[in-house]
């Protein structure tokens, strides 16, 4: 079966103190992992299962779709989080902030707002229209900005089982943490220097593996305007899936 979810990008205790290696494991290896195995069952015999994970997002609806949108919404969220990460970005992606926010103070409100105001399970997200300008929204479920013919950026999972072990019933909480110590900034940067609009990429450029790949490359090569100079490539990843 050719969908797999890659191994998480670090170590399970690496978010600690803000997120628990309990929760890593149970979100990764029970939610991530079981959405796997859901769309694998649901694709049995069907045309969608010779499409790309992305395409099928894009075009499938009901199961196929909850499911095919959850493998690919988990991958996403792994790469916008990262220990030490938080704060303020830099350069390049500074402005851009800036410019589509008034602030970096003006986004968290709007990003807090968004996650904190998705009234049930679902995901807030930072991301690029076709106009090319940056956007906060929260989606529902499963939902996903492919759908819209947005360029996902970033993204935080809302859905309980998330945060309840490390925050209980107070999202609030989390999303603080989320934008004071987790957010990868890099990854932003990443996913911004795809360059193209949304209506010219290809299903392969928005697939979180393709990200994951250019991630990687752009910050070896010191291309990265996220963090400045202090950007490191992210743990191997064979090491963090055990
Ligand atoms: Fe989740």
């Amino acid at each position: 079966m050719k969908f797999e979810i890659p191994p998480l990008p670090y170590p399970k205790d690496a978010l600690e103190p803000h997120l628990g290696a309990e929760t890593l494991e149970l979100h990764y290896e029970k939610h991530h992992k079981g959405y796997l195995e859901k769309l694998r069952k649901a694709l049995e015999g069907r045309p969608e299962a010779k499409l790309s994970l992305a395409e099928i997002v894009r075009t499938s609806t009901g199961n196929v779709f909850n499911n095919a949108a959850q493998v690919w919404n988990h991958d996403f969220y792994w790469l916008s989080l990262r220990p030490d990460g938080g704060g303020k970005p830099e350069g390049e992606l500074l402005e851009r902030v800036e410019k589509s926010f008034g602030s970096v103070e003006a986004f968290r409100q709007e990003f807090a707002e968004a996650a904190n105001g998705e009234f049930g399970s679902g995901w807030a997200w930072l991301v690029k229209d076709p106009l090319d300008r940056l956007k906060v929204i929260n989606s529902s479920d499963a939902d996903n900005p492919l759908q819209q013919g947005l360029v996902p950026l970033l993204t935080l999972d809302v859905w309980e089982h998330a945060y309840y072990l490390d925050f209980r019933n107070e999202r609030a909480r989390y999303v603080e943490a989320f934008l004071d110590h987790l957010l990868n900034w890099d990854f932003v940067a990443a996913n911004l220097a795809l360059g193209p609009p949304a209506e010219d990429l290809e299903a392969e450029d928005i697939d979180p593996r393709a990200y994951r790949r250019r991630r990687e490359n752009a910050i070896a090569s010191g291309r990265s305007t996220g963090r400045g100079s202090d950007a490191s490539p992210p743990s191997p990843p064979t090491a963090s899936s055990s």
